[in-house]
């Protein structure tokens, strides 16, 4: 039987059956199991920020499995310690508390419950916002598609317009716990509001003594060429959520309180079973590591800015929004998923997260000739689609 039948008897259909079978990969490139080669322009949905493959991340975890796998939270491990202590440092604030998990919907859940400490049941969200699938994340997602089949959701939540102050300003009360927002839109497409609305959203929430979340699950880890994507708006949230890149590709979510006006969880208010565990941790600290010491925030920058430039140049491209290696292709007309598909036939792997926009998000270590292929491969599947 082919993978796609055998997929097809046995797994739920929520994802459809994907189109291909991916058998190995080496930093941006991967290849299916007929041996064709495709260069990855999504990186996992954001997650590997060093590639496939990653030697730093390959020895992390092997040396980690070998010497201890998991353990729990009943007791502590070196991994786990030295990566809250790296958290706290990007942060830049000593006091930042860290909550381990596996996932952003995980992250974002234990933000619902640390706003639920502080006395107030009322949460603000935004329109095309995404949090992630679970009840609690999902009930702050402002997307009625993936929401309406399962309501009812939690109650107390109200949506807002991404980008409009007025109408944070006008949503926000002394009932509210916590804003919640994206830095940008991933799933929405890659959308980014003006400069200065985290600014403002920030100084509304000061007024109302009401928590701000930066949900920079898919922002975050360098991503846009800042750690976590907030820090070009001067601002400091209360609490971030993490997840995606942070593993290096393995499965890590992480929520952080800062400063004082955070509830933090007491002995028995929270806990995830596999949530930090030693692996994971020992991936991510070797992320974060190998960040560091190649200057690849820097980098993420650049290649950016090479991308931007260039793809704004492609015909049948109207915009290219976003920052660092999260970027949305805007397109002219509404031929995203045909894109997609002939990128796929081409060698080219990207994702459409609406009927015009492409995302791409490469990992962080993607190299000069590898921008210029994608720019070669992109135009020419673009001009494919177009003009048949
Ligand atoms: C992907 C994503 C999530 C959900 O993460 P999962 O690991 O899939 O649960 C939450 N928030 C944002 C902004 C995301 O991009």
């Amino acid at each position: 039987m082919k993978n796609q039948e055998r997929w097809h008897a046995a797994l739920q259909n929520n994802y459809g059956v994907p189109p291909i079978t991916l058998v190995k990969g080496k930093g941006a490139e991967v290849w299916d199991d007929n041996g064709k080669r495709y260069l990855d322009f999504l990186g996992g949905i954001a997650t590997n920020v060093l590639g496939h493959a990653h030697p730093g991340i390959v020895k992390a975890v092997t040396q980690q499995i070998e010497k201890l796998g998991h353990v729990s939270n009943l007791y502590s491990h070196k991994p786990g310690i030295e990566l809250a202590e790296k958290l706290q440092d990007l942060t830049n604030d000593p006091t930042a508390r860290v909550f381990f998990c596996n996932s952003g919907a995980e992250a974002n859940e234990a933000a619902i419950k640390i706003s639920r400490l502080t006395g107030r049941k009322q949460i603000v969200a935004t329109v095309g916002g995404f949090h992630g699938r679970t009840a609690g994340a999902l009930s702050i997602t402002g997307q009625d598609a993936k929401r309406t089949p399962f309501e009812p959701l939690l109650p107390g939540v109200k949506f807002v317009e991404f980008g409009n102050v007025a109408a944070m300003r006008r949503v926000i009360s002394k009932n509210t716990a916590m804003v919640i927002i994206e830095t940008i839109q991933g799933e929405n497409g890659v959308v980014v509001p003006e400069a200065g609305y985290l600014r403002k959203v920030r100084a509304i929430c000061d007024q109302n003594g009401v928590l701000l979340a930066i949900d920079a699950v898919q922002t975050g880890m360098g991503r846009t060429g800042e750690w976590f994507g907030y820090e070009s708006e001067g601002i400091k949230p209360d609490i971030i959520t993490l997840a995606k890149g942070l593993g290096g590709g393995l499965p890590l979510g992480a929520m952080i309180t800062l400063g004082e006006k955070a509830p933090a969880f007491k002995p028995g208010e929270h806990g995830s079973t596999f949530g930090g565990n030693p692996v994971s941790c020992a991936a991510a600290n070797a992320a974060i590591d190998f960040i560091v010491k190649k200057n690849l925030l820097k980098q993420v920058s650049t290649s950016g800015k090479f991308l931007k430039t260039k793809l704004a140049k492609v015909p049948g491209v109207i915009d290219v929004r976003g920052r660092g290696l999260l970027l949305g292709i805007v397109l002219e007309a509404n031929v995203a998923a045909a894109v997609v598909a002939k990128a796929m036939s081409n060698g080219l792997l990207i994702n459409a997260p609406s009927k015009n926009v492409i995302r791409i998000a490469p990992p962080l270590i993607v190299n000069k000739k590898e921008l210029s292929e994608f720019v070669k491969l992109f135009s020419r599947t673009l001009n494919e689609v177009l003009n048949g």
